[in-house]
């Protein structure tokens, strides 16, 4: 493992072990790829552990601590929110930035910063604007194998605000699994194929999503879905696929536009759009009508490309009420804070994908914009929403 690797593996799991064996990966098993029995100095990959060690030493993004059972470990710094909102969790000592010094003589002098005072500003403002629950969600990976530490979360946040109903504490991960238990698992679109992936978004507006299926599958039956087929297909064939939703001609046009726009600006193959660096796919798949940045992470999400939660409207109401993730300023601030709230959910595909279908599902079916089903929903037990409400009318 190069140092580059090191540091892309910290990243990853955002907490690791340097060397100890414990709940959470240890970067020199990591580099050893085995079990290593006694001192990693004596293992014969002790060389290439060191130097791995090194590099994330001296990264300014991965904080060096005690933090997991007083042990050597790394804190990348896509937790320091989550981590200083949790400080009181832990013990205070254990949270401190320790490295080691050679003096004069060539011994080690262990040298330490006592928390908070290593926490840059920028940080310890994204601390204050995370909420307890998303907070706990970052490190939920940490937590849960922390039972103790996350029995003594901090019981002067908002958190502690318990009604009349019984109160647990509510992660994404939870929230996922309690929404696959009640819906099953979901389906996934049709296609995992980028271009069609934007018909799919353009081919039935704000119809349900069996009226969307039954209407790709009519383009792809009676049309095709290349670019080239589409912009040779007649008006009334297209507007026959697009009147499954409201606004016919609209989309029809939308249809043709989204083949020109392939056609002439990408040549009419989408691959290589998506295996862009994130934000540069994401600029290319907007410039494609309908599509704006939740669509395109969505799209990428879907082609397999990037694990990103990509919640649309109604999956964002339901974070929002359940308390997972607080309403910003504008609908962008608030899709940001899902953001972050996904990253420390899961890299993996499978896992993002099935959340985003259960959220959307969820926001559809019980959570809605109005006439909500709380008393129906698997969640309401531990929903802030749902909590606020129960107080509301034991005032009443
Ligand atoms: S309890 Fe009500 S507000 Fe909360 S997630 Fe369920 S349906 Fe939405």
């Amino acid at each position: 493992m190069s140092p580059k690797q090191a540091l892309a593996f910290v990243k990853k799991h955002g907490v690791v072990l340097q060397a100890a064996r414990g709940p959470i990966p240890s970067l020199a098993e990591a580099v050893a790829g085995e079990r290593i029995r006694g001192s990693w100095w004596g293992h014969p990959k002790g060389q290439e552990i060191f130097f791995a060690a090194e590099a994330i030493g001296e990264s300014p993004d991965v904080l060096v601590c005690k933090l997991v059972e007083g042990k050597v470990t790394y804190v990348h710094r896509r937790l320091w929110p989550a981590l200083v909102k949790l400080a009181s969790s832990f013990p205070r000592a254990q949270l401190a930035k320790v490295w080691s010094e050679h003096t004069a003589s060539g011994a080690h002098r262990a040298r330490r910063v006592a928390f908070p005072a290593w926490v840059p500003a920028g940080v310890a403002r994204e601390a204050q604007r995370l909420s307890l629950a998303e907070a706990q969600s970052l490190l939920s990976p940490l937590l849960a194998k922390h039972p103790r530490s996350w029995a003594s979360a901090s019981p002067g946040s908002g958190d502690a605000r318990a009604g009349p109903m019984p109160r647990r504490s509510l992660t994404l991960r939870r929230a996922v699994q309690v929404l696959r238990k009640h819906q099953g698992p979901p389906e996934p679109p049709p296609t995992t194929d980028p271009f069609e992936l934007i018909l799919w978004e353009n081919v039935a507006y704000m119809a349900a999503p069996a009226r969307r299926r039954e209407a790709f599958e009519l383009l792809k039956s009676s049309i095709g879905a290349s670019p080239q087929a589409i912009l040779s297909a007649r008006r009334q064939a297209l507007e026959r696929v697009t009147s499954r939703g409201i606004l016919k001609a609209t989309f029809a046009a939308k249809l043709r536009e989204c083949a020109r726009v392939a056609l002439d600006d990408f040549g009419g193959d989408l691959g290589a759009v998506i295996r862009l660096p994130l934000d540069r796919a994401k600029r290319a798949l907007r410039s494609f009508p309908g599509i704006g940045e939740p669509g395109a992470e969505k799209i990428l999400l879907f082609a397999g490309r990037q694990a990103l939660l990509a919640p649309d409207s109604n999956a964002l109401r339901v974070l929002v009420r359940l308390g997972l993730v607080r309403e910003g300023s504008s609908y962008s601030r608030t899709y940001a804070a899902a953001r972050a709230l996904a990253g420390g959910f899961s890299t993996n595909l499978r896992l993002m994908r099935e959340a985003h279908q259960l959220l959307q599902r969820h926001g559809q079916s019980l959570c809605k914009r109005a006439a909500l089903r709380c008393t129906e929903c698997p969640l309401a037990r531990e929903c802030a929403h749902a909590r606020r409400e129960s107080r509301r009318s034991a005032r009443e």
